[in-house]
């Protein structure tokens, strides 16, 4: 049986519902036709194509203007440069999308050199990474973005506290990083030769976890009351897959059976929502809220493009 939640829940899917019509009415304040959002897939992984579908998706439903280009998973680095060229040279495109990750062989930052600084709606841009770092951001990329905007929409306090976040990637940890410092946190970012993790993470306020290890943030690492949130997206197609703490889940085995997977976070959700003051779920929390904040960019990408500020 599962244990009793005593964590208060962070709903992203709520927020995220609202931040979408948010972007939906300020896309429909713009002259011109609806902003463009132009995605472009090397194909080969399954996650990659669901989380494109469901970007896309949602980019329409928001009634802005999406479209998908797939490269094959062997596609030379030229090829992925010529469509980034095509996209930046296209005055129908106001903002692009390189789904991460890219396949081995593809060099990420020779990606985001390539990409126009005013239509990278992921932020990844050195351009876009120095203005964010300097406290004056463009486009915020999109997962860091959700989950400040989740902790302010829940009121819970950033300025002065101890923030530690597991992950040091260039989408996730290094620009929550920014984010944070930017709002007065003081923190931390860990990695994987940071030695003592639970010690350092038990000292946070805010814990942020972004490492894609499934369940691997226990009850340990986390301080009584401390805001925890569960970046990790991991998927499980079996129980004998599943890391020994999560064979037991009852949620797990049931996703397992009915819909041959399951998704779980960097975070034994059971475990530390006994000891957490507030914990967000996988899924249904920062996923959908990544998506929302990318129609906020494409926003911002066809103000940019249309010569208005990027905000009001
Ligand atoms: P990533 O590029 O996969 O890098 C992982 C990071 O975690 C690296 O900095 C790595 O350290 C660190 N790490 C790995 N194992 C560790 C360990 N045992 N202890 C401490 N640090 C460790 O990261 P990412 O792209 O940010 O993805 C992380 C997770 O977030 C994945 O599950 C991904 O699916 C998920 N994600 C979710 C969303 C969303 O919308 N919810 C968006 C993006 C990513 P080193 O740098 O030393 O290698």
């Amino acid at each position: 049986m599962e244990q009793k939640t005593t964590a208060r829940i962070l709903d992203g899917t709520a927020l995220a519902r609202r931040l979408r019509e948010e972007a939906r009415a300020q896309a429909a304040d713009l002259p011109g036709p609806p902003p463009g959002l132009r995605v472009i897939l090397v194909t080969g992984d399954p996650a990659s194509e669901a989380y494109v579908s469901s970007k896309t998706k949602a980019t329409r439903e928001a009634g802005l203007r999406a479209e998908t280009i797939r490269l094959p998973s062997d596609a030379a680095p030229q090829a992925l440069l010529d469509e980034i060229d095509r996209a930046n040279q296209s005055a129908e495109i106001d903002g692009i999308l390189v789904q991460l990750p890219l396949p081995p062989g593809l060099d990420p930052r020779r990606i985001f050199d390539a990409l126009d600084p005013s239509k990278d709606v992921d932020g990844l841009h050195p351009e876009n990474v120095g203005l964010l770092h300097q406290g004056r951001p463009r486009f915020v990329p999109c997962t860091p973005a959700g989950i400040v905007a989740l902790l302010e929409a829940n009121e819970i306090p950033i300025a002065g506290k101890r923030a530690v976040i597991l992950g040091r990637s260039e989408i996730v940890g290094k620009p929550l990083a920014a984010l944070l410092t930017a709002r007065d946190a003081t923190v931390t970012l860990c990695h994987s030769k940071t030695r003592d993790l639970p010690t350092l993470c038990r000292q946070a306020e805010i814990l942020v976890a972004a490492i894609g290890r499934p369940g691997f943030v226990t009850e340990d690492f986390v301080a009584e009351g401390a805001t925890v949130i569960d970046v990790g997206i991991n998927r499980i197609a079996s129980l004998e897959e599943a890391p020994a703490h999560l064979r037991n889940s009852e949620a797990v085995r049931r996703s397992i059976e009915e819909k041959g997977k399951a998704l779980v976070g960097d975070v034994d959700f059971a475990r530390v929502s006994q000891v957490a003051g507030a914990l967000t779920p996988v899924p249904g929390g920062i996923g959908p809220l990544t998506v929302a904040m990318l129609l906020r960019n494409t926003v911002i990408a066809a103000r940019l493009g249309r010569g208005l500020p990027a905000r009001d």
